[in-house]
């Protein structure tokens, strides 16, 4: 007998899913087009030093694109990036170095903060949080790869921002994008949870990990799972996926069906593990839990997998 779906409301969005930006990759190698959109007057970029977002205050929400002029004004590009168009105006990612982006930050009109405390209190519309990851993702892999890995010689940034080329090996270097499988292990009207120690001290959440090299998604899932809390698992199913921009990694998310029950949790990894109700999740994702224990918010794959468990979307049996 099934339980009836609970009152969870409407499913919030996924964050840094559902980009309105289109990428355009053929522009990239035509520097000629790029300079032409960059000239136009409708063209925008985000701005971005590492890993600080410069938005301009505003009433209710903040404003993270900058005319190319304003952006320039700020300070210099160390890089730029041709992210797409949106309605045929050109999107770039505009970095500046960090002592213009710590200039900034004391500025009258300027909120200068982190993209994870731009998501979660929602201080710009939702649709810039794929560009902003986008170009966030990629100027920060500009910022570590100035230098050749094949030789070690300077690279130079070709393609729009899309490509690092080595003069003196003639390497190509592309943006790299590292792969982190998250799961939700069910074992029957259960879920395992954990908590890393860098989490807030009420929440609990889906295991992560990195994908290893030559590893398959489902192994990368079975192999956390048992090394994180011991527990072995059998079926893999593919969820969704969410680009998670810190610095550059693809959150594959899936659900797992646990063979076993019996948690030993690695403590270098976790603070603790255990087994969830499928009532006492849906208080967690309610706010409702007398506890106030919580899931991660609703800008998470995490919440998106655990929900649509609650929600009996997903079953092994
Ligand atoms: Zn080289």
């Amino acid at each position: 007998m099934s339980s009836p779906r609970p009152a969870l409301g409407p499913k919030p969005r996924l964050g840094y899913t559902q980009s309105p930006i289109e990428r355009a990759a053929e522009l990239r190698p035509d520097e000629t087009a790029i300079a032409r959109l960059a000239a136009q007057p409708d063209a925008r970029a985000y701005v971005i030093g590492g890993d600080w977002i410069v938005t301009k205050k505003g009433a209710p929400l903040n404003d993270p694109l900058f005319a190319m002029d304003e952006a320039r004004a700020l300070a210099p590009a160390t890089e730029m990036v041709f992210l797409g168009l949106l309605d045929g105006a050109a999107r770039f990612g505009y970095s500046l170095a960090p002592a213009a982006v710590e200039a900034l930050k004391t500025r009258d009109g300027f909120h200068v903060t982190d993209l994870r405390s731009i998501a979660v209190h929602g201080l710009v519309e939702p649709h810039h949080l794929p560009p902003i990851a986008e170009a966030k993702a990629v100027l920060h892999w500009h910022a570590r790869h100035r230098f050749c890995p094949n030789c070690g010689a300077p690279t130079q940034a070709v393609q729009a921002g899309w490509k690092r080329d080595c003069a003196a090996c003639e390497a190509e270097h592309f943006p790299r994008t590292d792969p982190v499988a998250i799961m939700l292990a069910i074992s029957g009207e259960q879920c395992l949870l954990g908590r890393s120690p860098r989490f807030l001290p009420t929440m609990w959440s889906c295991l992560a990990g990195f994908i290893e090299p030559g590893e398959a998604i489902e192994d990368a899932v079975r192999r956390e799972t048992r090394e994180e809390a011991g527990i072995t698992c059998g079926r893999v199913v593919y969820f969704h996926s969410q680009p998670w921009p810190f610095p550059s990694s693809l959150m594959i998310g899936c659900h797992a069906e646990a063979l076993t029950r019996e948690i030993v949790v690695d403590r270098a990894e976790l603070e603790d593990a255990r087994w969830f109700s499928k009532a006492e999740v849906e208080s967690m994702l309610m706010r409702r839990h007398p506890q106030g224990l919580t899931t991660p918010p609703p800008v998470a794959i995490a919440h998106h997998l655990i929900r649509a468990w609650v929600e009996g979307e997903i079953r092994f049996d």
